[in-house]
């Protein structure tokens, strides 16, 4: 079987709008005039071949979702037939992955849901469109991220052990306020009748899936007895196929279905709304371990009811950037995902990624050689620079700065490995003009790791509009607890969801930004939001068309993968199913560890050759592992057809409209 590194690109048309936009953007300063000059020379001719990405596969007219889990697809594609619009589907997807995907993503938790409403008006499918409008239509993002309670300190994880699995570590759930929010302003239908595929779900059943059977029964599951009896039930997975109910889940959907997000958020014993109370009660877990011999206690949260109460979802503008002529959306502070993608973008777009001929192409050596040293680049800077916006002044603008990341792109030599690792920069003089220059940090701090959670997903409508939502609970099952509480009687009043570890996105130990010495960008503050690798993007054409959604899950990786599908689909003219196919890479740090996968057949990972030669240059390349889990949708502007791809690395599933 070849692989994709060795399919002949795709011959196409030019978009000559796209390479005047590219030409007009100017173009890095380089630092050899050597070898490279030339290259970046090349790159910028008009190639033959820069069509909109390409999809394949049964084309549909009436909606599309693109879902990590089969259930919930069906949720959501139930919603658009009854006449539900995106942002209604989504809603009901986020709520069945809480049922059927309960470990990574639901009530919990929070995410980002980014909304394209196709003409923000009135007749868009939208109950309420605004008098704004443009013809264009309007992206936006709601940012459901958690929050840090009002009596959180940065120091409150120092010495905790295990802190990602305990109540300190949960923060203010988003997704009610947030997805309430959204169908109220944006949706066509009332949240009940959104909620009511959850709802059965919950309360009838489904049948255990592979994956649901291989995650349910791992540490992080039993953290509590009350978890670890239902997902783990005398030590032993469910079935796959076995029935699967949540009776408890169905009673808390159906009490926010019928008394609103306040039910969630307030606690009203009189309406029978007690949710606020299993989350406050359920924070407050604390469990001792032994480090070195030594009994350590563990440490709950102090969340409040005042601090539910004071939740509020935000609606937030995207950070917008522009690669070979598209125009690139992504998520805003206090995600780094949209900033620290658009900058590599950026860093790479000198290099003619697509041409084999000139020793690029997908999958060579000099490809991920100049990819692996953008992501180190960008991840340096994401270290220092990226926090919740609302509480520090991160410099956005400067990061995307045409002159700062130029001369941050500059260092990135094809067939040289940038050695020693880089150090963020310091794009503040070209966000204030005038601003001086100070220090650099002499190492930057270290990133998590992908993890094994959160789920992404994509709707697209009949009256085209889109949503691209990425959401979370952190770690697989959170933090392992239920929000409950013990009653009069002894026993267990479980709301059977599951508690977020969003705070362990903060720095856990109080630092200090080195370049400004104020207090650490992504330090805990309390009411502020961890920073988040969280990457629901959308690619619109030169002339502002919406054309491709997607995002993935991973922890840090999330931002490498939708590069990675970003390159595939724009350079490499890959169709949106192959793009998400081929295997990926990773560095999600300013080391020279690159991680890989093996992508999904009929891709069949990165050639021995390419391996070796990556190796030669210094880097380390692990073992194939999993990268993400993008699901996307791509809707062909000029015909209004819509394609859907998901990802087989999870459960993904598309279903289209009519069917
Ligand atoms: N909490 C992570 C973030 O916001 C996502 C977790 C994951 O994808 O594993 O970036």
């Amino acid at each position: 079987m070849p692989s994709l590194a060795r399919r002949p690109t795709r011959l196409a048309t030019v978009a000559l709008a796209a390479m005047a936009a590219l030409l007009a953007c100017g173009l890095p300063a380089h630092a050899d005039d050597g070898d490279d000059r030339h290259e970046e020379e090349r790159s910028h001719r008009p190639h033959r071949g820069a069509p909109p990405p390409q999809a394949s596969g049964t084309a549909y007219r009436k909606g599309v979702v693109a879902v990590a889990n089969p259930y919930a697809a069906e949720a959501g594609a139930k919603v658009l037939e009854r006449g539900g619009n995106a942002v209604d589907a989504a809603v009901a997807i986020a709520y069945a992955l809480n049922v059927v995907e309960p470990q990574s993503a639901g009530v919990g938790g929070g995410g980002f849901m980014m909304i394209h409403l196709a003409n923000d008006r009135s007749d868009d499918g939208s109950r309420h469109g605004s008098h704004h409008g443009s013809p264009r239509g309007r992206t936006f993002v709601i940012d459901t991220r958690e929050k840090a309670p009002a009596g959180a300190t940065p120091d409150m994880f120092v010495g905790v052990p295990n802190s990602s699995l305990q109540g300190v570590a949960v923060g203010v759930p988003g997704m009610v306020r947030g997805t309430a929010d959204a169908v109220r302003k944006y949706g066509r239908l009332d949240l009940d009748d959104v909620l009511r595929p959850a709802i059965k779900l919950a309360d009838e059943g489904f049948a255990a899936t592979a994956r649901y059977a291989a995650v349910s029964c791992n540490t992080r599951s039993q953290n509590s007895p009350e978890s670890a009896a239902v997902f783990c039930p005398g030590g032993a997975a469910p079935v796959q196929g076995s029935l699967v109910q949540n009776k408890p889940l169905a009673q808390t959907l159906r009490l926010i279905a019928r008394h609103g997000p306040d039910c969630f958020y307030k606690y009203m014993p009189h309406k029978g709304c007690d949710i606020a109370k299993g989350i406050v009660e359920g924070q407050k877990f604390a469990k001792p371990a032994t480090v070195g011999g030594v009994v350590v206690p563990g440490k709950g949260g102090s969340m409040t009811y005042a601090d539910l109460e004071s939740y509020r979802a935000v609606e937030r503008a995207p950070i917008e950037g522009t690669y070979r002529g598209y125009r690139i959306k992504g998520t805003m502070p206090p995600s780094s995902g949209g900033l620290t993608m658009i900058q590599m973008l950026k860093m790479l777009e000198r290099f003619p990624l697509g041409d084999a001929s000139q020793g690029y192409g997908f999958g060579s050596v000099k490809t991920i050689n100049v990819m692996a040293d953008a992501m180190r680049l960008a991840f340096a800077d994401r270290s220092i620079w990226m926090g919740d916006i609302d509480f520090v002044p991160v410099p956005a603008k400067g990061l995307l700065d045409p002159t700062y990341f130029g001369l941050r792109g500059a260092a990135i030599v094809p067939g040289t490995r940038l050695n020693p690792n880089p150090l963020p920069g310091d794009p503040r003089p070209y966000e204030f003009a005038g601003t001086k220059t100070g220090p650099r940090l002499a190492v930057a701090e270290p990133v998590t790791g992908p993890g094994e959670t959160t789920t992404h997903f994509v709707v697209a409508d009949q009256w085209g509009n889109l949503v691209s939502y990425t959401n979370t609970i952190e770690s697989s099952h959170g933090i392992g607890v239920f929000a409950g509480y013990t009653q009069a009687d002894g026993s267990f009043r479980s709301h059977g969801f599951l508690l977020n570890n969003e705070l362990t996105d903060f720095n856990t130990t109080p630092s200090t930004n080195p370049v400004t010495a104020s207090v650490g960008y992504n330090d805990v503050q309390p009411a502020k939001r961890p920073r988040s690798s969280m990457t629901p993007t959308m690619i619109f054409t030169p002339s502002g068309e919406p054309l491709v959604a997607y995002g993935s899950p991973g922890g840090s990786t999330i931002i490498n993968s939708v590069l990675n599908v970003t390159l595939n689909l724009i350079d490499h003219r890959m169709t949106l199913q192959d793009a998400i196919n081929a295997p990926r890479v990773s560095v999600t740090s300013t080391g020279s560890a690159i991680s890989r996968d093996s992508g999904i057949l009929p891709a069949v990972g990165f050639s021995a050759d390419t391996v070796a030669g990556l190796i030669a240059l210094g880097y380390t390349v692990g073992a194939p592992v999993d990268i993400g889990s993008v699901q996307a949708v791509l809707v062909d502007p000029k015909t209004g057809r819509q394609y859907g791809a998901a990802d087989s690395r999870r459960e993904g599933t598309v279903i289209g409209l009519p069917r």
